[in-house]
């Protein structure tokens, strides 16, 4: 069995707790000792690394993330990848996702049925040194839902799946069944740049959203939900959506029925994409007009207010931005930490909680995943420099000097090697 032995590290362990210095102890993909009692632990034989100056913290957990989206203008463009060059991009984007500290994603939709499925199953076979992924069904939405990219007039591709009605809905979400996904994804609400389906509409009925979570939840996999409106949060709580992204426009009514569900839920702004928006739109060549025309540039208040209020009511959030757009650029997906203390008033320990100890309860592994404690798996990092005075550090991937996934260095600080360059089969 490989032992690994981290010496003299600032320890953020996820729990809650300050840093403090400890040597770690690793053996095969477990972490086996956290001694505070630094040069107690017996490490004869174990491969050393100092780190001292350094953070040593949980992987991250990317909890919205889309490794199927390439850098595209606007969603409609992912329905003209072919499937076979959309699969080496998608792999492309979870290794890059492991070289800046995402060890496990917890996929929010993938653009195509099988895209997310088979990239996990292949890591999982050890066909390739991936993160840990919970895969997800194509955007499940309605005619005239956010998706619903067909024309009157011409066939034309997209990324979601239609269904119009209970029984539609039945067989869709059992062909995502069949397929193999983890989490199976409902457009519930619109969103302010599809002209048919803003933001406040609420295309998809009751009925819809309980079938979805009937046979989602009778094959045993999570459900999630594009949720802006009021109305959407509510039809989701009522009907047992695990994870609700966005929530922006929640009312009070809204956020009490998610406090008093809030054991069962997961919610996710996926900020990022509001942020660039607002601060970065001059480079996509888009105005200021356009933003607050559309509605986008409210959203981005709109969601502040509603997160400084899930955080006060101490629901669970976890980080994930929307990345993979071409103004959310894959890579990026830390800054959601920053934001979440900068804009909802979440203290940095407590925004690196929803990066690692919350995202590895919304991906169904809270007792193992997320925290840096004996007897957990070993996904960890080792930051340069104190990441948690300083939660921006993990924006940039130099500073993360070591990536481990499952007891493996991905990154290994002594020799600044990135496996990126290494063939593709694991070892
Ligand atoms: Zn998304």
């Amino acid at each position: 069995m490989s032992r690994t032995f981290i010496r003299n590290a600032q320890v953020f362990d996820a729990t809650g707790a300050a840093p403090y210095p400890a040597d770690v102890l690793i053996e095969g993909n477990r972490i086996r000792a956290v001694a505070t009692d630094l040069g107690s632990i017996e490490a004869i034989g174990a491969d050393v690394i100092d780190a001292t100056g350094m953070t040593l913290m949980p992987g991250m957990v990317e909890g919205h993330s889309h490794p199927t989206f390439t850098g595209v203008n606007m969603p409609a463009e992912l329905g003209d990848i072919p499937p076979e060059e959309h699969l080496i991009l998608t792999i492309k984007n979870t290794r890059l996702m492991l070289d800046h500290g995402f060890t496990s994603l917890f996929e929010a939709a993938s653009a195509k049925l099988r895209l997310g499925v088979v990239t996990r199953n292949a890591i999982n076979a050890g066909d390739f040194i991936g993160p840990r992924m919970r895969a997800a069904s194509p955007e499940i939405t309605t005619t005239a839902g956010l998706g619903d990219e067909r024309r009157a007039h011409i066939y034309r591709e997209s990324f979601a799946l239609i269904a119009d009605g209970p029984e539609e809905m039945r067989k869709v979400a059992r062909l995502c069944m069949r397929e193999g996904v983890d989490n199976l994804k409902i457009n519930v609400s619109g969103d302010d740049f599809v002209t048919h389906a803003k933001a406040s509409v609420t295309p998809m009925s009751r009925a819809e959203i309980a079938m979805a979570v009937e046979v989602g939840h009778e094959f045993g996999k999570m459900l999630v939900a594009h949720s802006r409106s009021a109305e959407s949060v509510k039809r989701c709580v009522e009907a047992g959506v695990d994870c609700i992204y966005h929530c922006d426009q929640s009312d009070e009514e809204a956020l009490d029925l998610l406090e008093r569900n809030k054991h069962k839920h997961f919610v996710g702004p996926a900020f990022g994409l509001l942020y660039n928006l607002r601060y970065e739109h001059e480079k996509l060549g888009m105005t200021k007009e356009f933003l607050v025309d559309s509605g986008l540039d409210r959203a981005f208040d709109v969601s502040c207010e509603t997160y400084h209020e899930m955080r006060r009511r101490g629901i669970r959030v976890v980080i994930g931005g929307d990345y993979g757009f071409a103004f959310t650029p894959q890579g990026q997906n830390a800054r959601d930490i920053s934001h979440f203390v900068r804009f909802f008033g979440y203290s940095p320990i407590e925004a690196l909680q929803c990066a690692t100890k919350v995202g590895a309860d919304l991906m169904g592994m809270k007792d193992e995943l997320g925290q840096v404690r004996e007897g957990f798996l070993a996904d960890l990092l080792l930051v340069r420099g104190d990441a948690v005075a300083d939660v921006g550090l993990l924006e940039h991937k130099d500073n993360i000097a070591m990536v481990m996934t499952d007891g493996r260095l991905w990154k290994d600080p002594r020799r600044n090697i990135v496996r990126e360059a290494l063939p593709l089969a694991a070892e």
